[in-house]
């Protein structure tokens, strides 16, 4: 609508417009039982029902296998890089981690605290670039998990494909915060997968963790009762207070991506958003330039960079005006970046990239 900014931001991001809406609709009396959302008990049937839904819509949008748990979590993905070594090692075990970005670099740092983490394989030479082939990997046999981080959202480097896991559980953990329900992903060759919910499917507050089963149980004896996904997964992720309002407000964004046809669609419409923000990049003559490799580029992140970076500043002056905000690349790489998630619309990617051509025409 037409108060309403082009909001690129990289999280907590853009919501979709009529899932704002159902929620003001509702948020003063809930469905008529006489509150909102944030005042009920989380014990209570009303919240019952709110957090059951979108745990069924959730298993329904990723083809959650029956043998997966789905947890509703906190503190942020970046709790899950603690909570991931501690509940799947001792502390004498290795693990591995494919470091492709700041992200997954991270992980790795505090996996170092709860096991003996290794990198395998690490893009910090190339400026987090690339993603390489995974024959070339050298994946230890006796590591616990082999960890990755799906799309790294400052540097936009995606996995397009998995690597098969060849330590001894065969055990993939992978960090899909900036790419979670942005296309199907067979859960199944996943352990664990994790994401904070700020970037597709709701507001910060929510960490949503699919881990299979069998992996349930064998946390460290320090794991903090917090970080035990055996305590979260007996008590159906409501052993504490959950963040209520933040899982409802995922259930609305759930239901509003089955209604659009499910994951096939919304890959499809993040294809096209990328591919014409791409293009448009590509065919610039090198007046915009973005430094990913072709076969890994994101569709959620898209970063770049201007050849006369002294017109960075101006570049995000003017889309400000335009109403296009939030185009300022991360404070350690620079340059800009435009996050694309599901709620982009298209028309808001077609009024980015018909600005960045007048720009160019103006400044070239
Ligand atoms: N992993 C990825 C890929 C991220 O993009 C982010 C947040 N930008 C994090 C982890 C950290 O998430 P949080 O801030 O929710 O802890």
């Amino acid at each position: 609508s037409q108060d309403r900014v082009f909001n690129f931001a990289a999280g907590p991001a853009t919501l979709p417009e009529n899932v704002l809406k159902k929620a003001e609709s509702e948020l003063y009396n809930w469905r008529g039982c006489g509150m909102s959302v944030m005042e009920m008990s989380h014990r209570g049937k009303e919240f019952l029902s709110i957090i059951q839904k979108a745990e069924a819509d959730l298993r329904a949008l990723l083809n959650i296998p029956e043998e997966y748990a789905v947890l509703f979590l906190q503190g942020g993905a970046t709790t899950q890089f603690a909570a991931v070594p501690l509940n799947l090692c001792k502390p004498e075990d290795p693990v591995d981690y494919l470091v492709t970005g700041s992200w997954g670099d991270k992980a790795f740092k505090e996996a170092q605290k709860f096991c003996k983490s290794n990198v395998i394989w690490s893009g910090k030479s190339d400026k987090y670039t690339k993603i390489p082939s995974f024959d070339e990997l050298e994946q230890n046999p006796d590591a616990k998990y082999l960890h990755i981080c799906a799309n790294e959202t400052i540097h936009g480097v995606e996995f397009k494909e998995y690597p098969t896991p060849k330590n001894k559980d065969r055990i993939l953990v992978a960090d899909m915060s900036s790419n979670f329900c942005s296309k199907p992903v067979d859960v199944s060759k996943f352990g664990i997968i994790y994401a904070g919910a700020q970037k597709n499917v709701g507001p910060s507050g929510v960490t949503v963790v699919i881990i299979r089963k069998d992996l349930i149980g064998n946390a460290q004896p320090i794991t903090p009762v917090m970080l035990d996904y055996k305590i979260h997964a007996e008590n159906n992720s409501l052993y504490n207070t959950p963040p209520c309002y933040g899982i409802y407000m995922c259930g609305l964004v759930f239901e509003d991506l089955l209604a659009q046809g499910g994951l096939v669609e919304i890959e499809k419409k993040n294809k096209k958003k990328a591919e014409i923000l791409y293009q448009t990049i590509d065919e610039s003559g090198g007046f915009y330039r973005c430094p990913v490799d072709k076969s890994v580029r994101s569709l959620m992140n898209v970063p770049f960079t201007l050849e006369k970076s002294d017109l960075e500043a101006e570049f995000i002056k003017e889309a400000a005006k335009e109403k296009m905000v939030q185009l300022k690349g991360h404070r350690s790489v620079g340059g800009m970046r435009a996050s694309i998630y599901n709620a982009m619309p298209l028309a808001g990617v077609e009024k980015l990239v018909a600005f960045m051509k007048d720009f160019q025409a103006r400044h070239a």
